[in-house]
């Protein structure tokens, strides 16, 4: 099935329990702190079944039809469909919807590579995960994943605790027909817009932590359920000409609360096993395939950044000085190493099993690039614009007054450039790349897929050590140290 943008904006007036603040909203398609978000996550959903995108980004599968980004890979023909597929998401969105509808079906998709490892967990999660795989692509559900444990509460002090119980999600009791889950889960990125979240632990559970292990998959309006959403910036955008994309494309962040909220067993994929709830995103393509997913949408983020700077630099009148260039051409390379790293994923594919998916070492390679750059990209783009947005009015009711208009036009303008497309220009560089919303796209960036040290985690893990050491023994072999003189 794939639901139109229309019934996917219905699909969430299902009684889901939302705060802002103190204010419980009623339907986030219609408060004005997410309305317009909800429209940009609507829009994927009519797009991706318009005629002229459906051959790629859909898949026609025991008589139904299916989001590509379901697409189980088994040649490199299908990496490409995948790839193309999550490029035209986060292109229609220019890569600011880091949860986007595709992400969470990317980890599914590869947990779902390997039932009988589930199934040595617990008998019959084999069976939860395939189903569950099954129920998302059928009816199309959107998730997001809410895997990390709230600040503060990990590895405890239990002097400080006081015998007080953790605020993290555990198990506190199970009963023949699943389990009872309380506690709170971070950070629910577009949670605020899903239909389910599944919860998990992509941080190391300790040991006496083990009722903590739980892994299931919850609907967002279940009983029980709330969803504690951070500050909107959609809500305190201005205008769309003045924070274009706080306006349209604040996908929201928001701790997820769970109240004695009962999950089946169909639901429940890890229980009372603390190793194992963290490694079934890293001993199947999972986490790969999730990040391949976020690379892409990064790469089409990076076009949006790179392109912002060589229109101001244009604007600026500074695009033809050789120092200028100089920092453009440096940007191009940046962008064309990530892209270059894409397609290794891809043309450099890994087996597992039956399967074919994208090649680990690059996609953390490439994790470990966005991470570390991104922050020094938007500063060089920033340094770039200089002080113009400064220099311009407060905001766009300049321009609905014919006089200020026309005296805004008469001495902010420059030939060839009115004042108001100088206007909208800057105004669009600085909601990427200075405002609140920028400022959250910056922690993004860092945080998303965890803190910065697990970047070269993932990197040492997956790295052929024993490959390289052999090539040293080998040289090492090929020369004798001087025998002792008789
Ligand atoms: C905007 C945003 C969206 C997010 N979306 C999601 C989401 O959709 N789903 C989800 O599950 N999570 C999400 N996260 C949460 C993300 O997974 C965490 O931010 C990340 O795992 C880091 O955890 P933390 O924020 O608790 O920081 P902490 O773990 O408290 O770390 C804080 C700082 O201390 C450093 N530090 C801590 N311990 C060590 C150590 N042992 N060695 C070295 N340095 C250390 C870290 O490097 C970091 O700089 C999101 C985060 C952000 C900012």
């Amino acid at each position: 099935m794939l639901l139109t943008g229309d019934e996917f904006l219905e699909s969430l007036r299902d009684g889901r329990k939302v705060y802002v603040g103190g204010e419980r909203v009623d339907d986030v398609t219609a408060h004005p702190a997410f309305r317009n978000a909800a429209r940009s996550f609507a829009s994927i959903y009519d797009k991706k079944r318009a005629p002229e995108n459906r051959d790629v980004m859909t898949v026609d599968e025991d008589g139904d039809t299916y989001s590509a980004y379901y697409l189980l890979p088994k040649s490199r023909e299908d990496l490409h469909k995948r790839f193309e597929t999550h490029r035209r998401i986060a292109s229609w969105t220019y890569g600011l919807l880091g949860r986007s509808p595709d992400n969470f079906p990317s980890y599914v998709s590869g947990l779902v590579m390997d039932p009988p490892m589930f199934d040595r967990i617990r008998q019959g999660f084999g069976a939860n995960v395939t189903n569950y795989y099954k129920h998302m692509r059928k009816n199309d559900v959107f998730v997001s994943h809410t895997v990390t444990n709230p600040q503060g509460w990990r590895m405890a002090d239990p002097v400080a605790m006081k015998g007080r119980t953790p605020a993290t999600l555990r198990v506190v009791a199970e009963d023949d027909r699943g389990v009872t889950v309380n506690g709170l889960k971070m950070l629910g990125t577009a949670t605020v817009f899903c239909h389910e979240t599944w919860c998990g632990n992509l941080q190391p559970v300790a040991p006496d932590q083990i009722k903590e292990s739980i892994t299931c998959a919850v609907p967002l309006n279940a009983p029980g359920v709330s969803i504690w959403a951070r500050k909107p910036y959609e809500r305190h955008a201005v205008s769309e000409f003045d924070n274009p994309l706080a306006a349209r494309f604040d996908e929201s962040d928001a701790a997820v609360l769970f109240e004695n909220v009962h999950v089946p067993w169909e639901r429940v994929f890890c229980h009372d096993n603390v190793e194992m709830t963290r490694a079934i995103y890293m001993r199947t393509p999972g986490h790969a395939m999730a990040n391949h997913q976020a690379n892409v949408r990064f790469l089409e983020k990076l076009k949006l950044i790179v392109g912002i700077a060589s229109k101001v630099a244009e604007m600026n009148g500074a695009r033809n000085v050789p120092a200028v260039q100089f920092t453009l051409g440096r940007l191009a390379a940046m962008q064309a190493t990530l892209e270059g790293l894409l397609m290794g994923q891809i043309n450099s594919g890994e087996d597992f099993g039956e399967f074919h998916t994208v090649n680990r070492r690059y996609v953390y390679a490439a994790l470990h690039w966005c991470t570390n750059n991104h922050s020094e990209i938007c500063d060089t783009v920033r340094e770039l614009m200089g002080a113009g947005v400064f220099q311009m009015p407060a905001d766009a009711s300049v321009l609905a007054d014919p006089k200020l208009r026309e005296t805004f036009e008469t001495y902010w303008s420059v030939p060839g450039q009115t004042a108001e497309s100088r206007m909208k220009l800057l105004n669009l560089a600085w909601d990427l790349l200075g405002s609140d919303f920028a400022g959250r796209h910056m922690q993004y960036e860092k945080f998303y897929a965890g803190p910065g040290f697990v970047m070269n985690s993932y990197s040492f893990l997956t790295g052929p050590w024993k490959e390289w050491g052999d090539r040293v023994d080998e040289l090492l072999a090929s020369y004798d140290a001087p025998k002792p003189r008789n």
